[in-house]
């Protein structure tokens, strides 16, 4: 079957697309993008969209910050995205959605011209069943500071950090990276954002540090308030903190929930249970749960 895109707002093979690779996105990450998952509910016949209107937000503010130029709006964004999703297949999907800088082949990076909207889909079945657990290393690459690069944007460029830092802890043998900023806190994962939990206390990353303002950890952190059961701070938290928490996690779109077992050599809460995996993990099930539905196509709509 032609696995369709939504370039501009027209569906279109994916195969049929294609780029200049003297582009500004191509030559220098000059784009802003989303990551949304749309999970198949097979009683429902159709996707639940997580958390899409926040997802859209994001993109837009991005763009602002970023200067980049385009004609969409929340609206506009939103019906491309339920146009792409429901063409869709009956499975957990992730969607990425793409302001890219194109313009004439060899634009530069301080091009203003208008932004393409790419939207594309790709199955990442869902795994918020499973407790998994993976392997980490602080290290040595920082996030860049405020100063220098905001790291609240998501564009293709800020990830050549988190490159770095994956690459670094791939060779030694880690799973995952967990970065710090130029004050030696620890910050978040190199797509994903941390969450830890000593007793009954579970602290999020502020704001202002330089990290991506999670949607997912967002959620969890207002579903762990008005559960009542935790005490829930946000606070930069030290890498000795993080050896003797009890739970660390790391949260996103796409890679849901996921526990640090191990840092730097060190087995992280051995005695401890799992109740705040368990926890966001069910509190994303719920969200996911009470998503809107967008229903698959039908013989109308052909
Ligand atoms: N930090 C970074 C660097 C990321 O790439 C992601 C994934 N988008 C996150 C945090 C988690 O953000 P969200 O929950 O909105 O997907």
């Amino acid at each position: 079957m032609t696995k369709l895109a939504l370039w501009d707002g027209e569906l279109i093979p994916e195969e049929d697309l294609s780029i200049s690779p003297f582009s500004a996105t191509a030559a220098y990450g000059l784009n802003v993008f989303e990551g949304l998952r749309a999970y198949w509910r097979p009683e429902m016949s159709g996707h639940a969209l997580a958390f899409a209107e926040l997802h859209l937000q994001r993109l837009l503010e991005s763009a602002k910050i970023l200067g980049i130029q385009h004609p969409y709006g929340m609206r506009s964004l939103k019906e491309h995205l339920l146009a792409l999703v429901k063409v869709a297949p009956p499975e957990d999907v992730v969607i990425r959605m793409t302001l890219m800088l194109v313009g004439s082949p060899g634009e530069s990076w301080n091009t203003d011209v208008e932004a393409n909207l790419a939207i594309r889909f790709f199955s990442s079945p869902s795994r918020l069943s499973e407790r998994r657990q993976v392997s980490a290393m602080t290290s040595s690459w920082r996030r860049p500071g405020l100063s220098a690069i905001p790291m609240s944007v998501k564009s293709g460029a800020n990830y050549l950090n988190s490159r770095y830092a994956f690459l670094q802890a791939r060779s030694c043998g880690a799973d995952m990276p967990l970065l710090l900023d130029d004050n030696s806190y620890v910050v978040e994962g190199a797509g994903a954002n941390l969450v830890c939990r000593k007793d009954r206390e579970i602290y999020f990353c502020p704001p202002e540090l330089p990290v991506l303002r999670g949607i997912t950890q967002d959620h969890i952190r207002s579903s762990a308030i008005a559960c009542g059961n935790y005490s829930v701070l946000q606070r930069p938290m030290t890498l000795p903190e993080l050896y003797i928490c009890d739970e660390v996690l790391l949260v996103g779109t796409t890679a849901e929930v996921v526990s640090v077992v191990e840092i730097d050599g060190r087995r992280i809460g051995e005695h401890a249970d799992a109740s705040l995996s368990d926890f966001a993990r069910q509190a994303l099930r719920e969200a996911v749960q009470s998503s809107n539905i967008v229903a698959g196509r039908t013989k109308d709509d052909v």
